[in-house]
């Protein structure tokens, strides 16, 4: 798998007041932005994510995970409500909040999703390869998962 020859060995992640510590292994440099209504309303800002090949959290019995649809969901810090990840059910799949990590320059933006529902008062300036609902569901079918047609229900 070509990720891990580029992957950073581990980081470590905070939530705001530290009840939640988060340590990640052979993480891809790689940012994924989703730009859904979902997301948006979750964080008050697009979600950005990076993933690991494994981790570890510490605190978790500070963690609630809301169950935001039938296919994921999303982990916060119940004392200070930092939002930790997005988890994909189907795959067993955590997406870790890029914010809670000091990656300094290691990482990059590599991926835009759901840009058909970005709302126009915003534009990132990198030029990375964006995705529509439509195709990213249509990605995800051909990965073998069934999502709903409705973006809404991510
Ligand atoms: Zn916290
Ligand atoms: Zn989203």
């Amino acid at each position: 798998m070509d990720d891990l020859e580029t992957a950073i060995p581990s980081a470590t992640g905070r939530c705001l007041c530290g009840a939640v510590r988060i340590e990640l292994a052979e993480v891809r440099p790689q940012v994924e932005v989703c730009h859904c209504s979902m997301c948006r309303q979750w964080g008050g800002a697009p979600f950005m994510g990076v993933s690991a090949a494994s981790f570890d959290i510490a605190g978790q019995d500070k963690v609630t995970a809301h169950r935001s649809s039938e296919w994921a969901e999303r982990g916060f810090c119940q004392v200070c409500g930092s939002n930790l990840y997005y988890r994909f059910l189907p795959a067993d799949h955590y997406s870790f909040c890029a914010g809670l990590f000091d990656f300094g320059e290691t990482v990059s933006m590599t991926k835009q999703i759901f840009v058909d529902e970005k709302p126009a008062f915003y534009d990132f300036a990198q030029d990375t390869p964006m995705q529509t609902a439509r195709e990213v569901i249509a990605e995800a079918a051909a990965a073998g998962f069934s999502l709903p047609e409705q973006a809404d229900r991510k």
